[in-house]
């Protein structure tokens, strides 16, 4: 079995030589290649990756014209992977390589071993709770189902990677597209470790633009809430009309109500601006799609085709 670990690298120049070291100790006895991806670090990231493939030849590097994005670094590695089996990890050590050997052996009765983070140690208790809210939003209004804690870290077979390279859409959340293409999945658990070096890329508005990213991208169920809520206000509409037909009748007709009026009116202009920024993100989705960019430029690599 030939094994492909495709690592994404975004300004991670002290973690690139660590991991490699890493990984020479735990895989001793088996055929592999490193791929890693250079996502447009503005650090020298991508002279350590040429340092480690002069005196390495299972080093290949892959590098960006730009910063494209963990999830097309992800694409580019997947789509140069030429093992039968392929591993996707994170350079920082977050993802353990001790854990590897186990998931290539179980790797047998399943197609993929996947990892998840049983504990967020480390992690700020607001992100945590917000993290677990998304998952909880996301599974109850989409029809894939996301694992709280799922880490990118995983063994895929051959077969699996090339259902994912068919997904070759613009607007690419992984964690999503792996739980579409299914196949049976052994999950493996452990304790959150901390990054060996550099620090985390994910800002808070950047880990929620992130979790939109995925609501968009696997359900339209937020398309209808603007017609739940039509509905929802004709039928109160229609209810209050009745009610002031017959006050006005018992009652004539004194002015008064103009707070609840603007109230109202507040109410029904914010819920109808709420809608068009949903129907906005879809439509800004569908855009970028029909565009059809590539999904990542190649400014130089070490891989022959
Ligand atoms: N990464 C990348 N491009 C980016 C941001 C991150 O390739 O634009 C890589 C990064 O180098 C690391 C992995 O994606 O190997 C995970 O990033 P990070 O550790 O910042 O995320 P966290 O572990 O905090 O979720
Ligand atoms: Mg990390």
């Amino acid at each position: 079995m030939y094994l492909s670990i495709v690592v994404p690298c975004y300004n991670e120049k002290d973690s690139v030589s660590i991991f490699h070291k890493e990984i020479e100790k735990t895989l001793t006895d088996m055929k592999y290649e490193i791929i890693f991806v250079n996502d447009g670090s503005s650090d020298n990231t991508l002279d350590e990756m040429k340092k480690l493939a002069d005196t390495d030849l299972k080093v290949k590097y892959i590098s960006f014209s730009r910063n494209f994005g963990k999830e097309s670094a992800l694409y580019a590695g997947l789509k140069n992977a030429k093992g039968d089996l392929v591993c996707v990890m994170d350079v920082d050590l977050q993802d353990p390589p001790s854990l590897l050997p186990q998931m290539i052996d179980d790797i047998g009765d399943y197609d993929v071993v996947a990892t998840r983070r049983v504990t967020r140690k480390g992690e700020p208790v607001i992100r945590s709770f917000l993290a677990r809210m998304f998952y909880q939003f996301i599974n109850r209004i989409s029809k894939i189902e996301l694992v709280d804690g799922a880490r990118d870290y995983r063994v895929m077979t051959r077969q699996v990677v090339n259902a994912l390279l068919e997904l070759n859409e613009y607007n690419r959340f992984s964690k999503g597209l792996f739980a579409w293409v299914g196949f049976k999945t052994k999950w493996i658990e452990y304790e959150n470790v901390e990054r060996v070096a550099g620090e985390t890329s994910w800002s808070f508005w950047g880990l929620l633009a992130y979790s939109i990213e995925g609501i968009v991208a696997f359900t339209a169920v937020p398309l209808s809430i603007s017609t739940f809520f039509g509905i929802l206000f004709s039928i109160i509409a229609f209810i209050l009309i009745i009610f002031i037909v017959v006050r006005t009748l018992i009652y004539s007709n004194p002015v008064a109500g103009w707070a609840s009026t603007v109230t109202i009116i507040l109410f029904l202009g914010g819920i109808q601006l709420f809608s068009i920024g949903i129907l906005g993100k879809y439509l800004e989705k569908t855009y970028t799609e029909v565009k059809n960019r590539p999904i990542y430029i190649v400014g130089e690599t070490n891989i022959e085709d």
